[in-house]
């Protein structure tokens, strides 16, 4: 794993939503940080396919492999209950938060036309993706004021960038631009810095899902929607988890700490507008 060091960083409690997933971003998030000593929440939903007790070893992976301290708890953005008892929890274990990840986010209904875009799809697909992100940072805003912490959440470069076929998604992301930047003015009093990033082709699941979609939508293979996309990235790669791990630890370290309400472009130089 590429990562940076920051002595800052050690011992800070960190609380990164839908991190239980090890191909995914938030999973290298919460490594980059164990790397630097930190506290690790590890939160997720649990599903058939992603049970307590995997997750709980996700957590316990992570400690035993950076002895560092970690916590797996079930967290589902779409529910206040679910959030309040999680934070709960937190403050019971570790007696303070100082950094929030919000991570979790995915599309339904898409690719999709806005006419043919189903209704229900886009609700669920705004509600994780900005109201998700709503919910957990209202919910951690005290514990964050405390610690005079940081929080960054996870838009996209769809969020910037017009993204048809995926309407609901690329809404949802721009809004938590916007949505961040207006978080850090209002916490900025309070010594807490909200900054959002916003990565362009990242190689996970979520990822291949769309290329999988794409490419069925186009009658074309999941290769040649790979390579076509591919060929859009000036830098000409997919970015690994990591090269967005290593964005984050800047922006919650003390390096970036006269840094807040920006929107990172983490995307092989797709994004270059000013
Ligand atoms: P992923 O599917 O691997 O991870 C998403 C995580 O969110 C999963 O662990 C999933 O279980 C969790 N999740 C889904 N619904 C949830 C809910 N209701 N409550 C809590 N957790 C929930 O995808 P990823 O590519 O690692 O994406 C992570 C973040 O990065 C997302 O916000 C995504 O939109 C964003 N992003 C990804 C890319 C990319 O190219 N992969 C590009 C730009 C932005």
């Amino acid at each position: 794993m590429l990562t940076s060091r920051y002595d800052d960083l050690k011992n800070k409690v960190v609380l990164i939503t839908g991190s239980g997933r090890l191909a995914g971003i938030g999973y290298a998030i919460a490594e980059a940080f164990a790397e630097n000593g930190a506290q690790i929440v590890v939160t997720d939903i649990v599903t058939p396919d992603q049970s307590e007790t995997q997750l709980q070893a996700v957590a316990a992976g992570l400690a035993e492999k950076h002895g560092v301290d970690t916590m797996f708890h079930s967290l589902d953005v779409t529910s206040n209950d679910s959030i309040n008892v999680a934070v709960s929890a937190i403050e019971a274990r570790f007696g303070k938060l100082d950094v929030l990840i919000n991570n979790a986010g995915t599309a339904f209904g898409a690719p999709s036309d806005f006419i043919n875009y189903d209704e229900d799809a886009w609700l669920k697909t705004i509600d994780i993706n900005l109201h998700g992100v709503f919910r957990v940072s209202k919910a951690c805003a005290p514990l964050l004021e405390k610690s005079r912490g940081a929080v960054v959440n996870l838009s996209s470069r769809a969020g910037k960038t017009p993204n048809y076929y995926n309407s609901a998604y690329a809404a949802a992301k721009a809004a938590v631009l916007m949505f961040s930047k207006i978080m850090a003015l209002e916490l900025a009093p309070k010594g807490v810095r909200v900054n959002a990033i916003c990565p362009g082709f990242i190689k996970t699941e979520l990822f291949d899902l769309r290329i999988d979609l794409e490419a069925n939508h186009r009658g074309i293979s999941f290769e040649e929607r790979k390579k076509e996309l591919i060929n859009m990235v000036p830098l000409g790669n997919l970015a690994d988890v990591s090269e967005v791990a290593s964005v984050v630890l800047f922006l919650c370290s003390q390096a970036a700490s006269h840094m807040t309400g920006q929107g990172l472009n983490i995307c092989g130089g797709l994004t270059t507008s000013l």
